[in-house]
């Protein structure tokens, strides 16, 4: 077993300067709201599969916040923004994988490891 268990929001907090998450294991995050609103990746926003094509960031305005949030099940969480998209869901390992701490991304950084490799077509 080298799964990791995902950690689970504690407190979800809509600040000025982003969205802070407290997790249930001690770690705090803080999300700029632009950047976590470009991490959509609702069909809307990249593309339905297999046409994904990735966000358009000029469709997101620079000052976006996110206003309200939901949260879904006990896997994810959904954001209402400033610019009126609410159909993204941030799962999650997603919010986690992008929290941009030092510690995060040292911890991303060696469980990367080896680049993964790539099957010729
Ligand atoms: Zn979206
Ligand atoms: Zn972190």
């Amino acid at each position: 077993m080298t799964q990791q268990r995902i950690p689970v929001p504690k407190h979800v907090r809509i600040l000025p300067e982003g969205v802070a998450i407290s997790w249930q294991d001690g770690h705090e995050t803080l999300y700029g709201h632009y950047d976590l609103r470009l991490k959509c990746a609702c069909a809307t926003c990249v593309g339905e599969w297999p046409n994904q094509r990735g966000i358009d960031v000029r469709s997101v305005p620079r000052d976006v916040q996110a206003v309200e949030y939901l949260t879904i099940g006990n896997y994810a969480l959904q954001f209402l923004w400033s610019d009126f998209h609410s159909t993204g869901i941030y799962p999650y390992r997603m919010l986690r994988d992008l929290c941009p701490c030092p510690e995060c991304a040292a911890r991303r950084g060696k469980a990367q490891g080896a680049p993964p490799e790539k099957t010729p077509p």
